[in-house]
């Protein structure tokens, strides 16, 4: 079975392990404590093989490593970025500033790693609290703008809401078929 590292970076309370317990477990905690240092987690995904005659399915797993984001901590992410086959950069779409956190993250990954051999995906977490007429929209970055960055930066990206599960279960099929055929390929 093919395994796969996955980091998780960003600024704290943009919602990473939200969004890791809504993969893993499919559920939600309104009073997430904080993370300290890095948690683990793992899961594995099906991913239909198109190309191969097989009507089988195949089974990859991915190793999440879920950081903390506070400033007292940034010195340990190396070891959890290196090595990774993915590393998902999440802002909250609520909060212009995670966003600039969010590219500093993507600047130190191209320095340090190198774009070949990692895909990075920007995730805007939140979505629920935007574009909704009982909760007034609390939106600060919009969608155009984390695009036109994204695209400009060769990354993946996606808005997402831990809360919800809106796109989170997607982002993950998507990371793990990319994997998957450029795995295939070596
Ligand atoms: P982390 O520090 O990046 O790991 O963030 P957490 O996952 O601990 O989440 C920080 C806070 O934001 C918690 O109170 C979560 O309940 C909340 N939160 C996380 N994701 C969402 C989301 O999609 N929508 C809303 N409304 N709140 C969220
Ligand atoms: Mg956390």
């Amino acid at each position: 079975m093919f395994q796969f590292k996955l980091v998780l970076l960003g600024d704290s309370s943009v919602g990473k392990s939200s969004i890791v317990h809504r993969f893993v477990k499919d559920s939600f905690d309104d009073f997430r404590e904080s993370t300290i240092g890095a948690a683990f987690l793992s899961q594995t995904i099906k991913i239909r093989d198109t190309s191969s005659d097989s009507t089988e399915d195949t089974v990859i797993k991915f190793e999440i490593w879920d950081t903390a984001g506070q400033e007292r901590y940034k010195s340990l992410a190396p070891m959890y970025y290196r090595n990774a086959n993915a590393a998902l950069v999440v802002y909250d779409i609520t909060q212009q500033d995670s966003l600039s956190k969010a590219q500093n993250w993507v600047n130190e990954l191209k320095n340090k790693v190198g774009d070949e051999d990692l895909i990075i995906c920007l995730l805007g977490n939140k979505l629920d609290l935007c574009d909704s007429s009982d909760n007034g929209d609390k939106r600060a970055v919009m969608t155009d703008e984390a695009k036109v960055y994204a695209e400009e930066q060769d990354l993946l990206f996606y808005e997402v809401s831990a809360k919800t599960g809106q796109g989170v279960k997607d982002v993950f099929q998507s990371i793990g078929e990319k994997l998957y055929q450029i795995k295939k390929e070596e």
